[in-house]
């Protein structure tokens, strides 16, 4: 989400920088005087006020013009265009004894305008706090060719922390002073603060547990597409004939796609269930878990199964979740697979038979990738009440990935995904 603020900055060093800064807001009067002197002869010959754009083309070759850094002398003339259209809509709504913007001029001397300087007319240096303003060409001959400002911000301002769009020296109370014109981009709220588990795998690309409630996503489309790819790819001759890659281009695009589409499907189930926390397993602890073949995982260490890329899936997940205020931690899965998250008895020799988690201690049946979901959630939300019914633990919903609409839709359907 983007924000904008402006900062207020007293000048540190004025000593140094108070006569540049003097020849430069009066600099940007005389351009403003030329603009609206210009605008005059323009609504006597043509019954019409030049715009901003206008302004700009016709006066860039003005030897005032020349006073300021490019950026700073276009926004000049843009002021004087608003002065303008603000005049223009006060007489519209009736207010007859509004006054067209004026000249700028005290007797002989020019008043010091605001002069703004946008990306390419400052240098910030964060480190040092200070800001370097570009003069315009007529004024470098004569002195140096910037004005190197010290400022001093309030204490729980850090500039660094933002993105400068514009700095502006503004003369007011009798002295200089910068303005920064910033913007930046912050962290959205989280829904709220219910815990989420992830537990990944094959047969079941992610089961997802809320604690109460779960969710599978089983790897249809993935095994499909990849005994379909398999298959077509064997029917190429040649290793890099073009076709090949073409099937190996379409095969990625398919699962980049999938992989994109489970984990926006997942951040909206944690939306409206006010997950502000999302748990992950951590796989690299399977590569260590001799027993951690509960949930078929293949040969150990062979994490790229159906091109299931798990590190780019987590990474996926975490950009989309911080889009909505989500944090999404890792964390070991050492003995999720092995515990019963009913009663939290460990034990290598549970019985996992189709899939299923039989606890010998407390009965209870749990789907075992939803098992190690909620122990993975469990990690960093300790469950308050042991006397919840544990009935969800066996009866996760389904959501299956739908081919032909690239979704994933809440329930069990019969899906063509051939291609
Ligand atoms: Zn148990």
């Amino acid at each position: 989400m983007r924000i904008h603020r402006t900062f207020e900055a007293s000048i540190t060093n004025p000593g140094q920088v108070s006569d540049d800064l003097d020849q430069l807001g009066r600099a940007a009067s005389k351009l403003w005087n030329v603009g609206r002197y210009y605008a005059h002869e323009q609504w006597d010959d043509t019954g019409e006020i030049p715009d901003d754009g206008e302004l700009k083309s016709d006066l860039k070759g003005h030897e005032r013009y020349t006073d300021l850094h490019s950026q700073s002398s276009q926004r000049v003339l843009e002021e004087l265009a608003e002065a303008f259209n603000g005049w223009f809509r006060k007489r519209r709504s009736g207010e007859s004894r509004a006054r067209p913007p004026g000249y700028r001029k005290r007797g002989d001397s020019h008043p010091r305008s605001t002069v703004s300087f946008k990306a390419a007319g400052f240098k910030h240096d964060a480190q040092f706090t200070r800001v370097r303003l570009s003069k315009g060409r007529n004024l470098k001959e004569h002195r140096s060719d910037f004005v190197l400002c010290e400022y001093g911000l309030r204490p729980d301002v850090d500039l660094s922390e933002w993105d400068i769009q514009q700095v502006r020296a503004v003369h007011k109370y009798g002295e200089w002073r910068l303005q920064f014109v910033c913007r930046t981009t912050i962290d959205p709220e989280p829904p709220g603060e219910e815990t989420a588990g992830i537990d990944l795998g094959i047969s079941n690309v992610a089961a997802l547990s809320f604690g109460g409630e779960s969710i599978l996503f089983p790897g249809n489309a993935l095994k499909e597409d990849e005994y379909y790819f398999g298959r077509k790819k064997a029917k190429c001759d040649d290793s890099r004939s073009h076709e090949r890659l073409r099937l190996d281009r379409k095969r990625t695009e398919r699962r980049t796609h999938f992989l994109h589409t489970l984990s926006k499907h997942i951040v909206v189930e944690c939306v409206e269930r006010d997950v502000g926390t999302i748990v992950i397993g951590d796989l690299g602890d399977i590569r260590d878990d001799e027993n951690g073949d509960s949930r078929n995982w293949g040969t150990h260490g062979n994490l790229d199964l159906h091109g299931w890329a798990f590190d780019r899936f987590t990474s996926i997940l975490d950009y989309k979740a911080e889009a909505e205020g989500i944090d999404v931690t890792v964390e070991s899965e050492r003995d999720t697979s092995k515990t019963c998250s009913a009663c939290g008895t460990k034990d290598g020799d549970q019985r996992v038979e189709r899939g299923l988690y039989v606890c010998e201690e407390c009965d209870t049946v749990a789907n075992a990738d939803v098992n190690g979901a909620e122990n993975i959630r469990r990690k960093v939300t300790p469950s308050p009440s042991q006397d919840r019914s544990n009935g969800w633990l066996a009866q996760p919903s389904v959501h299956l990935f739908d081919c032909s609409e690239g979704r994933f839709a809440p329930r069990e359907q019969v899906v063509d995904c051939k291609p």
